[in-house]
């Protein structure tokens, strides 16, 4: 199985540490909004590696942390906290909020038939961990202190700018902007950071340098190394992750550790945007989510797996409302082929399901795996293998075809019987004639042979 390591920017061979393992954390949601199909690109791809080590034979532990405290309005750690700045504007508590919106989050998980973590963890339940971890940075010799936190100085580490590619100026550049004059390099960036003088934080703990909150960065390099250990296999994340917050985990926790690498395999899905090319993000307020784009226009979410699947994870995609709609007529007609195939399965094909293997081994290429599925739908296999083949795709794609099924197993496009019909009529002409208990006596007649009866 290939995947693309955006540490060495190539296609490499997996292997993963302990044989038939693999150790993968996964950055989690921000909760202080709902996510939007932006944020849930990151989590499907991430569900399919998923699914696709599994379908390997690997068995796979997955976490990811749950961002409720740290995360500030700049990235640079300049602004306020993301999910405390929610909590002023809605009238509820920090705390509040955050559950509110893990809770949003997990139903899109849901919805799209993303397989839960092994491990869903929060930042606010793991401060000790993160506490410890600076301390053991700071008995090193990687901090420094100025008056609004304790910050990591990155000019110690001399790989700092390994799985960005970029070189070490334009990574300062590209700080520069809202960075704090207080540090000593425009890359360094806070571990800690104390509660303001002014203003009263809803979430604070003691630390030995004072009251404050952690650094956004500190709580997956801590959790991932609680969970999973000093050296594990797979990280990922959406792309913006690449340059800052994923930079900055390697240099924290390979300085803390002292264990290089930290992680094998960095993985990253491409960006979905808005039409023209602009960013689909939370914190613009341009946002489509799940809901307004799906569910409350009577469209099946699960198009947009659909939608995902037949895009590669590493080429941008752009959203607008038709797609939608095109998702949701061809997720449709796979589903119909498939109830057209019957309810009886036969043997999985082999010459088929080693095609299949070979797509999604070839760094995921899904878009490969599901025009097999086609060829496997318009060869002249049987149907009973067909079916047998095309449920054993779907525990990668993910797309419920099991369910596409039932419309044939519960023969749902059945003709009302003749005797349900007469009832009917007879129903109509006593509703007609004002004779509601002949009527309703014919209704419960009907509901008897198995029927419902709705007055529209
Ligand atoms: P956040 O909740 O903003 O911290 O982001 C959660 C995950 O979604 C992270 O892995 C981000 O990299 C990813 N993400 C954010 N915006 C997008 C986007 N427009 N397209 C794809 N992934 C995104
Ligand atoms: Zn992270």
């Amino acid at each position: 199985m290939e995947l693309y390591n955006t540490l060495s920017r190539k296609k490499e061979e997996f292997k993963p540490i302990k044989d038939g393992e693999v150790g993968m954390y996964a950055c989690g949601p921000t909760v202080y909004g709902l996510p939007h199909l932006g944020n849930l690109r990151t989590y499907v791809f991430e569900d399919i590696l998923k699914r696709v080590l599994t379908y390997n034979g690997y068995r796979v532990n997955h976490v990811m942390n749950i961002t409720d405290v740290g995360h500030l309005t700049g990235d640079r750690d300049m602004g306020e906290d993301k999910v405390e700045n929610e909590s002023k504007k809605a009238g509820k508590t920090a705390w509040e909020i955050a559950d509110y919106y893990t809770e949003e989050f997990k139903k899109d998980l849901i919805r799209l038939n993303i397989l839960f973590p092994d491990i869903f963890c929060k930042a606010t339940d793991n401060i000790k961990e993160q506490i410890e971890m600076v301390e053991t940075l700071e008995q090193k010799g990687y901090t420094y202190k100025t008056s609004d936190g304790i910050y990591f100085d990155t000019s110690k580490v001399a790989d700092y700018n390994k799985l960005s590619h970029l070189k070490l100026e334009d990574l300062k550049e590209g700080a520069r902007v809202e960075s704090n004059p207080e540090k000593k390099n425009s890359t360094d960036f806070a571990l800690w950071k104390f509660s303001p003088v002014d203003t009263k934080r809803q979430m604070e703990w003691a630390s030995p340098w004072g009251v404050g909150f952690p650094g956004w960065h500190i709580e997956c390099s801590a959790m991932s190394v609680k969970y999973l250990g000093n050296h594990f296999d797979i990280h990922c994340g959406g792309a913006d992750h690449v340059n800052i917050h994923h930079t900055n985990e390697i240099a924290q926790t390979e300085s803390a550790t002292g264990i290089k690498p930290w992680v094998n395999y960095w993985l990253h899905a491409a960006f979905m945007n808005i039409v023209g090319g602009k960013k689909m993000a939370k914190s613009a307020g341009n946002f489509i989510t799940v809901s307004n784009t799906f569910i409350e226009k009577g469209l099946n979410p699960l198009a947009y797996r659909y939608n995902n699947l037949s895009v590669h994870y590493r080429k941008p995609m752009e959203w607008s409302d038709d797609i939608a709609v095109s998702a949701s007529n061809g997720y449709q007609n796979l589903l119909k082929k498939i109830s057209n195939l019957g309810t009886a399965t036969g043997k999985v094909d082999l010459e088929f399901k080693n095609k299949f293997t070979a797509d999604i081994n070839d760094d995921m290429n899904m878009p490969k795996a599901l025009a097999t599925v086609q060829e496997l739908l318009k060869s002249d296999i049987s149907n009973e293998d067909k079916l047998a083949t095309v449920l054993d795709f779907d525990k990668v794609l993910g797309l419920d075809f099991e369910k596409a099924t039932l419309a044939s197993r519960f023969n749902l496009n059945m003709t009302i019987p003749e005797n349900v019909q007469k009832l009917l009529a007879e129903r109509k002409t006593a509703r007609e004639n004002k004779d509601w208990k002949k009527a309703d006596e014919l209704r419960d007649k009907i509901i008897a042979l198995g029927f419902e009866v709705k007055d529209k």
